[in-house]
């Protein structure tokens, strides 16, 4: 199996290789070149499997030659095995037919937590096969950066840095980043926006000279590997619900287009999904894009559910790369302009292709609030912010009761307790395993949103560190 640049013109890698470089040097994002497709049969059989499992089955065809069936194998059931939920992603029903499946089962509590342990796995073990090491650096709007940090602490062949946006992050979500203390971890506040973390990292990326020095690589959404370990939950849910030969739909929670591209690339797969709800808060330049087929760069608005507030939708390249069919210089071309006219304008043909399979769905503040006091009231469940939206999405987008709709919970209640307990009186615990996470230390340093600040930072740290 090889990986492809979405701009064209970055060499073809295999697995090991495209989760290690993580942005390929031409600016692109690493997308497999074909893509392996499930008969109905194999998603039947996919059904009573445990998920660790079903991952393993869904996710073998894109390592290729990569690892070795067994030690992948391996490395699958002891990524699945630290999960708190014996389901790993149970679902639950919230009405008729309309599922919650719960992605909040890991060390930190949000959905990233499903890819990031395996990613974490996986990195290990090729490092040392290869004996090499590597420096991560990602950005966060919350939760990616615990993920990644709870998924690489410790780890002798990696140092991990972490760029968020100062004050933008709910109190749990930092200290789930700041109260870790191993030494191969840093997390940085950056006076700026998520957006400009994320520029941050793209420059440090885009910068070869750096990105050697360091033998930089990165986690985020961008990294293919993620996105094969979010694809494995599409399965379950529809392996469960019986639906390989019917239809099943899903409402997803969306930011940087990370988690509901992992759904589309399952409907690749061959799984029978109608359609996927592109669910969004007030920064719905995606849910924008679907009514008016014009993507148009805005401020970032904070908002109640933080990991969504994202104008910079990284994932979506990969998307666009399959609309504009596979055309790498293309790709890249209107990627430029976009850059340059925070404009992008989707063909008549491409709009009706991405309604085909996306629906969009916005909700702000005031109805993530009511959302949650009504699904409190209704049936004592608490969500999270991001979760509410989804499960608004899920019940506003049901074109047809037959057809199971699937809620992505995205995070435990109490990663957000003040929005939980604004909405319903009720101020969700911690699970027994962080539950002195606001007595513990923190560690971070402040940094300004500048690119050169930032480098001398990383290379003093890893200098100080004696790894670089
Ligand atoms: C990251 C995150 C999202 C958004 O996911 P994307 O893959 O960026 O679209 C939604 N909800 C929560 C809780 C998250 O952590």
């Amino acid at each position: 199996m090889r990986y492809i640049s979405t701009r064209g013109s970055a060499p073809a890698l295999d697995f090991a290789d495209a989760m290690l470089t993580g942005l390929a040097r031409d600016g692109g994002l690493y997308v497999p070149e074909t893509w392996p497709r499930f008969s109905p049969q194999e998603i039947a059989a996919l059904a009573g499997l445990d998920y660790a499992e079903v991952a393993y089955r869904v996710t073998r065809p894109f390592i290729g030659e990569a690892l070795e069936s067994g030690t992948y194998r391996a490395l699958v059931e002891q990524t699945y095995a630290v999960f708190t939920h014996g389901a790993v992603a149970p679902l639950v029903e919230l009405a008729p037919n309309h599922w919650l499946m719960e992605l909040f089962h890991g060390p930190t509590l949000a959905f990233k937590d499903y890819a990031m342990q395996l990613l974490g796995n996986l990195f290990n073990h090729v490092l040392r096969a290869r004996g090499r090491r590597v420096t991560i650096i990602g950005a966060t709007s919350g939760d990616t950066g615990s993920a990644a940090i709870a998924a690489c602490r410790g780890r002798e062949a990696m140092d991990i840095f972490i760029l968020f946006p100062k004050g933008r992050v709910s109190d749990v979500q930092r200290r789930q980043m700041t109260t870790v203390d191993d030494a191969n971890v840093h997390a940085i506040a950056i006076d700026g926006t998520f957006d400009d973390c994320q520029a941050l990292l793209k420059d440090m990326f885009n910068d070869h000279g750096f990105r050697d020095e360091v033998a930089m690589s990165g986690v985020n959404s961008i990294n293919w590997a993620r996105i094969l370990g979010q694809i494995v939950y599409y399965f379950v849910a529809a392996a469960a619900l019986g639906a390989w030969d019917r239809k099943i739909a899903f409402a997803v929670p969306t930011g940087n287009f990370g988690n509901i591209y992992a759904g589309y690339a399952a409907r690749k797969m061959g799984l029978p999904i109608s359609h996927l709800v592109l669910a969004t808060n007030a920064n719905d330049i995606l849910s924008n894009l679907l009514a008016t087929g014009t993507m148009r760069r805005g401020a970032v608005h904070a908002s109640l559910s933080p990991s969504m507030d994202i104008q910079v939708a990284s994932n979506f390249e990969r998307y666009l790369f399959d609309l504009l069919g596979g055309d790498g210089a293309r790709v890249a071309q209107t990627m430029a302009a976009y850059q340059d006219t925070g404009e992008l304008t989707l063909s008549a043909d491409a709009l009706s292709a991405a309604r085909d399979v996306f629906t969009g769905f916005r909700l702000d503040d005031a109805g993530t609030l009511e959302e949650i006091a009504r699904r409190y009231d209704a049936a004592g469940a608490l969500l999270d912010p991001h979760s509410a939206i989804g499960v608004a999405a899920g019940a506003a987008k049901r074109f047809e009761p037959s057809v199971p709709m699937v809620s992505l919970a995205t995070a435990h209640p109490a990663k957000f307790p003040d929005a939980v307990e604004q909405a319903t009186g009720i101020r969700p615990p911690l699970p027994a395993h962080l539950a002195d996470l606001m007595e513990r230390t923190e560690r971070f340093d402040v940094l300004a949103n500048d690119l050169a600040a930032v480098q001398g930072f990383v290379r003093d740290r890893l200098a100080e560190r004696q790894v670089a």
